[in-house]
């Protein structure tokens, strides 16, 4: 089985070109932020707040998490079954995933499903970790970022269309408070693997940088 670990920070465009190039080389791709957005959502239901450690935990524990694809081979994250999909991308369930994600039991809980889906398929995983910690022998380890402001925009331009009322300066807070938390935790912080090619797509374009990422892939025998 072949992997392709993408980590990087958010808004870098990890999601997009992680499905480009997984559709390319006909991998799966595993958006593995859904998953923990998927318990922060399980938590934000049962009441609580990302401070609540001790249930927040409980609640992770006892969730079932899975993973499935329809048709076209978008990534369902079921959460009791259920598909919480259309749930999962608002501002509210962003913050408690980052909030929520430094507890080294919240991550544990993630960890057998994320290796397995590699040990059984040829995959592309977007993250924080995965080539630092859950794929440390990826065949490919990418680390993708772009600047602060780059990020705001993209993100503010993803959002605006969903909710008018938002600022580009609320984006660019909530993004610098994101990447200091993720950066910052003890556990599976988010950072560049040694052997992770550094990727900086602030003036690529999205097929830019899918190009580079295959010809990465390509020099590493896969084709
Ligand atoms: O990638 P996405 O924006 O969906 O991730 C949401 C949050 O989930 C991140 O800000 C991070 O806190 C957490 N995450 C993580 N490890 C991963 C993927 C996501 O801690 N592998």
């Amino acid at each position: 089985m072949y992997s392709i670990a993408i980590d990087g920070p958010a808004g870098a465009g990890k999601s997009t070109i992680a499905k480009l190039v997984a559709k390319k080389l006909q991998f799966i791709y595993v958006d593995t932020g859904a998953l923990y957005r998927g318990l922060a959502y399980a938590c934000l239901s049962e009441g609580l707040g990302k401070e609540n450690r001790e249930e927040v935990v409980g609640v992770c524990k006892k969730s079932r998490i899975e993973i499935a694809f329809d048709a076209d081979g978008t990534q369902i994250v079921l959460l009791n079954g259920e598909n919480v999909n259309p749930f999962i991308r608002t501002e509210q369930v962003s913050a408690m995933t980052s909030g929520i994600s430094v507890y080294p039991e919240v991550r544990e809980v993630l960890l057998e499903l994320q290796r397995g889906m590699a040990a059984s398929h040829d995959v592309v995983m977007d993250g924080r970790d995965i080539g630092t910690n859950i794929l440390p022998h990826a065949n490919v380890k990418i680390f993708l970022t772009a600047s602060v402001e780059e990020r705001a925009k993209r993100r503010y331009l993803e959002q605006a269309a969903k909710n008018p009322a938002v600022t580009m300066e609320e984006i660019r807070q909530d993004i610098i408070e994101r990447d200091y938390r993720d950066e910052h935790r003890e556990t599976a912080p988010l950072k560049k693997a040694e052997d992770a090619v550094l990727v900086d797509s602030s003036f690529l374009s999205i097929e830019e940088v899918a190009e580079a990422i295959l010809e990465v892939a390509a020099g590493r025998g896969i084709l």
